[in-house]
């Protein structure tokens, strides 16, 4: 139903506590059955949902959602971007994703922000500097663009880093890619969303998996807290809960779910216009729109399943903050949060079939996947709908944990991101 807007309806909705506002998707009751159901409504099943509808043509789809849209980790991330990871395999798939991502905005005609600022990884010891010059030259045989800055050069990008020798870990150098960047988090669930609703999706809140009906080794249907339905294929990407959800078909996944946390500062006039990471003194930095600094560091080291982390990573993060930006010695924190992430051993994710026929799983993207997801729902809803891996998820199947063929992303993975 379209809606036309005038002053009169801007009065008429505000007096009416927003009720008529038109809903940018529609909140169907489930249907008995689906072609395919979607654990899960982050940014990767919303992604996942529209690519089926849009390329597959498959539109008899319900994304499930256990909470709310975005109310993961998609709404909980710190919305870093970029595409330069060290291996071949992650290269063309992140890269892939930056790619959907430079031109999503026009594909879901909907803003998600992408500010392409410029992201630098920094080093400060020999080894570092070798790690990231490596990694800046595999990056270009890959295609991805990659810069290697030396102190000066880091100076310059960003001015208000503290480039003295006189601290614990003097800035050696960078890699930047200036193509890597931030973009809004809720913006791309609710563009995805209203982008596969258009197409006939379900998108069902407050309806959470509870099992699977497996018959003859094959899926046949989900139960739910809004009762049963029935399918033949379903991809789970439940981020922190995916081996959770394993568990339930019987499937034990290399997954080890983590706190990780994140904190904004009061607001600040503009005066950070990049992302700058330290893997070494651990902390990564940008500022968000409205002026906050959005920080970030490391998993805390147990597993967990509460949405929070403990006090002394944030003690950590300050410190190496401040060591990088004296700058926000004043600064008051404002926020802090957190989510569940999920961990492969490799610091890579699982996009893969399952020994249970019509189970997929989409997951183990631990601190880093924001980035991806308009590439991990692309690749994995060419996966669910033709039955096999699309050739840039194949590296990332469940069977590299028996074929030794490991993708280990642990460096590039950077400081959580
Ligand atoms: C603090 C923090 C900072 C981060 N920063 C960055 C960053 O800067 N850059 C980056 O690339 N990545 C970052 N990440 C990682 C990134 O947020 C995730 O990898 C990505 O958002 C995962 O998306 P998703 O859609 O798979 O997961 P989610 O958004 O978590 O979606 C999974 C959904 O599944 C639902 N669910 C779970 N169980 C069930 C069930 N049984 N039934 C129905 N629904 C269920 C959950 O409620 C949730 O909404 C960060 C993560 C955190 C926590």
């Amino acid at each position: 139903m379209k809606q036309r807007f005038s002053a009169f309806t801007l009065l008429r909705n505000g007096l009416s506590w927003h009720e008529n506002w038109q809903r940018q998707w529609r909140s169907p009751d489930p249907k008995p059955a689906y072609d395919v159901v979607i654990v899960g409504g982050g940014g990767h099943g919303l992604a996942t949902a529209y690519y089926l509808a849009k390329e597959h043509g498959i539109t008899n789809v319900a994304v499930l959602e256990k909470g709310w849209l975005g109310g993961g980790n998609t709404g909980r991330n710190t919305t870093i971007v970029r595409s330069n990871y060290l291996w071949d395999e992650s290269a063309a798939l992140y890269e892939h994703s930056l790619k959907l991502w430079e031109g999503l905005s026009a594909d879901l005609n909907y803003n998600v922000m992408l500010s392409q600022r410029g992201v630098m990884n920094l080093a400060h010891n020999l080894g570092d500097v070798r790690e990231a010059q490596r990694r800046v030259h595999a990056n270009r045989l890959n295609g991805v663009d990659a810069e290697w800055l030396d102190t000066a050069g880091v100076k310059e990008f960003c001015p208000i880093i503290n480039t003295s020798p006189d601290v614990r870990y003097p800035v050696l150098g960078a890699t930047l890619q200036r193509r890597g960047g931030t973009a809004r988090h809720d913006a791309v669930a609710w563009g995805y969303a209203r982008g596969a609703d258009a197409r006939g999706v379900d998108i069902i809140q407050n309806c959470e998996v509870t099992g699977f009906d497996i018959e003859g080794g094959a899926i046949v249907g989900v139960q739910t807290t809004r009762g049963a339905i029935r399918t033949s294929k379903v991809g789970v990407v439940a981020a922190g809960h995916n081996s959770v959800l394993a568990a339930k078909a019987g499937i034990r996944l290399p997954l080890q779910s983590h706190p990780l946390q994140a904190l904004v500062s009061e607001p600040i006039k503009p005066v950070h216009d990049c992302v700058v990471m330290s893997n070494t003194v651990h902390v990564y930095v940008s500022q968000s729109d409205k002026g906050e600094l959005v920080m970030g560091a490391g998993i805390d080291g147990y597993n967990s399943y509460a949405q929070r982390g403990s006090f002394h990573i944030i003690e950590h993060q300050m410190a190496a903050c401040l060591e990088l930006f004296p700058i926000f010695s004043r600064l008051r924190m404002l926020r802090t949060w957190g989510g569940i992430v999920d961990v492969c051993p490799d610091a890579s994710p699982l996009l893969t079939k399952t020994p249970v026929a019509g189970l997929f799983i989409n997951g183990g993207w631990g601190t880093g996947g924001f980035k991806a997801t308009p590439g991990s729902g692309h690749v994995f809803a060419h996966t669910i709908a033709r039955d096999e891996p699309h050739p840039l998820a194949a590296p990332f199947s469940l069977d590299r944990f028996t074929t030794g063929a490991l993708i280990d992303e642990h460096g590039a993975a950077a400081v959580a991101h």
